[in-house]
């Protein structure tokens, strides 16, 4: 069952004039898609929690995809207490192309380290997060101050501890000379690929804007450039069809900074078009809504000739607080048994991250603002530790500690941080799951159930 839309406006005829002749677009069938208000869902599951196909629904493959599902109607993800639990991750179906582009060039069974600089509110974060070793590190970046909350609470959800939130400007990465093995630059764009999906973008749509949005991103890829290693690989997709914001971006990029592109290998039943830039010859793929079941988008790989090989960025002199043996046995405990995780201090607060990337906390410390580092599984206080609500979600945490499982209308009464009763045989720090998945913490009291469940976080819709 499709839900539809109404457009609004009328397609920028400037859009239309520019597009005649890019490969793959054909207005009359363009434009008979945008005026059938066909509105698509799809979700991505997180296959470190739910391998399972989504929701007991009639649910269809995206079929460039390991872990992406269609569903045949949008349900209310609100009241879906998966959804809290990070069992998935609802995310427009071309985007999920991502997973191709990484795994046709890049050897994803070795510890790399990845920037995802444009990255809230996440759907490429977590989909990248899925995909990498335990050892390697995803730097999950937002320059903008109001959207880093939301990722946050998206990388949380997802639950991988080898993943550090920022909130920087392109520009503070310039000084990270070689140290990403991959970046993602899903760039901020003129939105005409959304046009489908939110019909009232169309008005504001101009080509002042479009030629603003392309000057951005070259600001933008001039800046992250020299954090990319030797042999590094940068992902670059917008949003826009404008060939001013892809193909002329690759032209430049190859140009300037002497990068080589990449091809990717296509099922030609996908319906994603390969599109050749005019002056150099890079490679792009094309999403036009009319050909695949997704939103438009554009994509290409580049591939970094200069520069320098990675090299040791542990800091010999500065090295994160390590926990005292004391300590050590307070919060081993709250842990997965034999994960390559270690923990490190920080204001009485206490990180899980990759063992191997611990080292590196410092460099990244010098030169970002992290706003998340690892899981942080608590707070010391009185020798013991007060999980913190981003342990009960995380992928490190024990399967040991004691668990109560809830009734639906128990797990919405938790999630809006309403008092919820419970008989239960202990006392004590307690998960609450809604099928078998974590929703959060509780402390089971003699007399009552006190609800950890983070303000910030809580269900407000009614209904
Ligand atoms: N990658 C995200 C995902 O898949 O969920 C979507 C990213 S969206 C296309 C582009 C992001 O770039 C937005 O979050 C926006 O706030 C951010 N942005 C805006 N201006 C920016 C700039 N000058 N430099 C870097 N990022 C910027």
């Amino acid at each position: 069952m499709l839900k539809t839309k109404p457009l609004p406006l009328p397609l920028p005829d400037p859009l239309m004039a520019s597009l005649s002749g890019v490969p793959g677009f054909s207005a009359d069938t363009f434009r008979a898609v945008h005026l059938s208000g066909e509105q698509i869902t799809s979700l991505r599951i997180n296959p470190m929690k739910w391998p399972a196909p989504p929701l007991g629904m009639e649910v269809t493959r995206v079929p460039w995809s390991s872990t992406g599902y269609y569903l045949p109607q949008r349900p209310s993800f609100t009241f879906d207490p998966l959804f809290h639990a990070g069992c998935y991750y609802v995310q427009e179906a071309s985007s999920m192309f991502l997973e191709e582009a990484l795994t046709q060039t890049t050897d994803i069974s070795g510890p790399l380290r990845l920037l995802d600089l444009c990255a809230a509110p996440g759907g490429k974060s977590t989909l990248l997060q899925s995909l990498i070793t335990p050892d390697s590190l995803l730097v999950s970046n937002e320059v903008i101050k109001q959207r880093v909350g939301i990722l946050e609470e998206n990388m949380i959800k997802w639950g991988g501890a080898n993943v550090v939130v920022t909130q920087n400007d392109p520009r503070d990465f310039s000084a990270m000379e070689d140290y990403f093995d991959v970046i993602l630059v899903d760039a901020p764009c003129s939105g005409s690929g959304l046009f489908r999906r939110d019909p009232e973008t169309i008005g504001a749509w101009s080509e002042e804007n479009v030629a603003l949005c392309s000057q951005r991103q070259q600001r933008i890829l001039s800046d992250i450039w020299p954090s990319l290693r030797q042999n590094g690989l940068l992902i670059y997709s917008t949003c826009s069809y404008s060939t001013c914001e892809n193909e002329e971006i690759l032209d430049w990029i190859t140009t300037d900074f002497g990068a080589t592109s990449l091809p990717l290998t296509l099922d030609p039943a996908w319906g994603i078009i390969e599109s050749v830039s005019e002056k150099n010859a890079c490679f792009g793929y094309r999403f036009f809504p009319d050909r695949v079941r997704g939103d438009g988008f554009f994509i290409a790989v580049l591939q970094k000739k200069e520069g320098a090989n990675p090299s040791d960025f542990s800091s010999k002199r500065h090295s994160p607080e390590r926990l005292s043996a004391k300590e050590l046995a307070v919060c081993s405990p709250w842990l997965k048994k034999g994960e390559p995780i270690g923990m490190f201090k920080h204001q009485e607060r206490i990180h899980a991250l990759p063992e191997k990337r611990l080292g590196e906390i410092p460099y990244l410390q010098s030169r970002l603002y992290l706003k998340k580092a690892g899981i942080l599984l608590g707070r010391l206080a009185g020798g013991e530790l007060v999980p913190d609500h981003e342990l009960a979600l995380s992928l490190v945490i024990s399967p040991d500690i004691p668990k109560t499982e809830l009734s639906l209308e128990q797990a919405i009464q938790y999630l809006r941080k309403e008092d919820i009763r419970l008989e239960t045989p202990f006392l004590g720090w307690a998960l609450v799951c809604y099928e078998n998945q974590r929703l959060g913490w509780i402390k089971i009291l003699p007399n009552r159930v006190n609800n950890y469940y983070p303000k910030q976080y809580r269900i407000l819709k009614r209904d």
